[in-house]
């Protein structure tokens, strides 16, 4: 009322009136050019006035102008975030479709996988360690044989704790807090699948596959987790140099430079070994197990036989860190983007990068290693030719590919 000279008496109709107008002149982006043009606002001005004539009040004109400009400044973000991008072409138009779809086709899965990694080491591991199961870990060792003790001491090793937790959390939160969930709604999710509804597990399916998961991890990893710290603690591949602890400082630099030795060395180790488990006389009898879902979801990432999880898989994973001798916290990011990423190869959805290894899975003769790298480098990457080829001209078109 601050801002109006009512004569004698004060009205609220009027007063509506003129809100109104000026409300829906702020929402109409239509209006932008005529608001930015001085000569239209003040006709607009005279507009409300006359308006403000027939409801018996009179407003001064200067005080109606700010009080336009003021009201009317979202309308100049508007001009700048709808207008702009049009003028400079169909190049910037096109622009955020084609980020969108990018992302969609899975080509920023590993940094969206990093970014889950670091989320999950920085808010859930560290902190849950930290506030609960540090104090229990006196409480695991008594349950080990003592012979194990020597080479691996949950009260001691707080380190190794730290990188189991990583990797199962990795692995709980993408494959069951995440993609099992999107997976509940197939008439929503189907479409951003590589095979579309084949990659789905009935119930019975589901719980197989995390029964013969959680015997995997729960049992069997031991058998390579400890004998890997055993060497990354002792340093035996590395000169008997001691094992970088927890209190010394974190280097990013470092970390970086770690984790692309962490990539090249379970590339080369995995798609070597799992190349090995094509052969005839081992696929037979190992790795058949694996294969037994032609279209698999997230929770069969460790769906395999004990001597393929623990040599082809678990192995991969842990010769990184005992290498490199990397910080605790580098090698806690690396086992849950380990995880994660597995996970994510055989969630079936495009954005955390399954086509590659749901290729392997469909086409089974294609993408052997984790990334296309070895791939490319023996000429096994999957390019659609031959028998592939005829298979893919049978399915429909992926959703993103749709967009433009
Ligand atoms: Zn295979
Ligand atoms: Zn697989």
């Amino acid at each position: 009322m601050g801002t109006l000279a009512v004569d004698g008496r004060a009205s609220l109709a009027p007063l509506l009136c003129k809100v109104m107008l000026d409300v829906g002149r702020v929402i109409d982006l239509g209006h932008t050019r005529e608001c930015l043009n001085p000569d239209t606002e003040s006709s607009s001005t005279e507009n409300a006035l006359s308006l403000s004539h027939r409801g018996g009040m009179r407003m001064r004109s200067d005080t109606h102008t700010s009080m336009v400009r003021r009201l009317a400044f979202p309308q100049h973000l508007s001009f700048i975030v709808f207008h702009i991008p049009r003028a400079r072409g169909p190049a910037m138009q096109r622009a955020p479709t084609l980020a969108f779809k990018a992302l969609m086709r899975g080509d920023a899965a590993p940094a969206l996988i990093a970014i889950f990694s670091a989320a999950v080491v920085k808010f859930v591991v560290v902190p849950l360690y930290e506030a609960s199961l540090r104090a229990r870990a006196p409480v695991l060792a008594s349950l080990l044989p003592a012979h194990v003790l020597p080479y691996y001491d949950p009260s001691r090793d707080h380190a190794f704790n730290m990188m189991l937790l990583a990797a199962l959390a990795g692995y709980f939160i993408m494959s069951f807090c995440i993609c099992s969930v999107l997976d509940l709604s197939p008439r929503l999710t189907a479409r951003f699948k590589v095979q579309g509804e084949k990659n789905y597990f009935t119930v019975a399916e589901w719980l197989y596959t995390v029964s013969v998961c959680a015997a995997n991890v729960f049992v069997f990893s031991w058998v390579a987790t400890v004998p890997c710290w055993h060497v990354q603690r002792s340093g035996l591949l590395r000169h008997g140099s001691a094992v970088t602890a927890l209190s010394e400082p974190f280097e990013f630099g470092s970390a970086v430079i770690d984790f692309m030795w962490h990539i090249l060395i379970i590339e080369v180790w995995f798609y070597t070994t799992h190349r090995a488990l094509h052969h005839p006389a081992l696929y037979k009898h190992v790795h058949k197990l694996h294969h037994m879902w032609k279209a698999p979801t997230a929770v069969a990432c460790m769906f395999a036989h004990p001597i393929e999880f623990l040599v082809g898989n678990t192995l991969g994973v842990v010769l990184g860190p005992a290498l490199t001798n990397a910080h605790p916290y580098s090698s806690m990011f690396w086992m849950a983007f380990a995880l994660a990423s597995t996970s994510g190869a055989h969630s079936g959805y495009f954005v955390f990068g399954a086509e590659s290894h749901d290729r392997h899975h469909e086409f089974f003769d294609y993408n052997f290693g984790v990334s296309v790298f070895m791939d490319k480098l023996l000429g096994t990457e999957f390019d659609g030719s031959g028998p592939a080829k005829r298979l893919k001209g049978k399915r429909a078109e992926p959703w993103h590919e749709k967009l433009m």
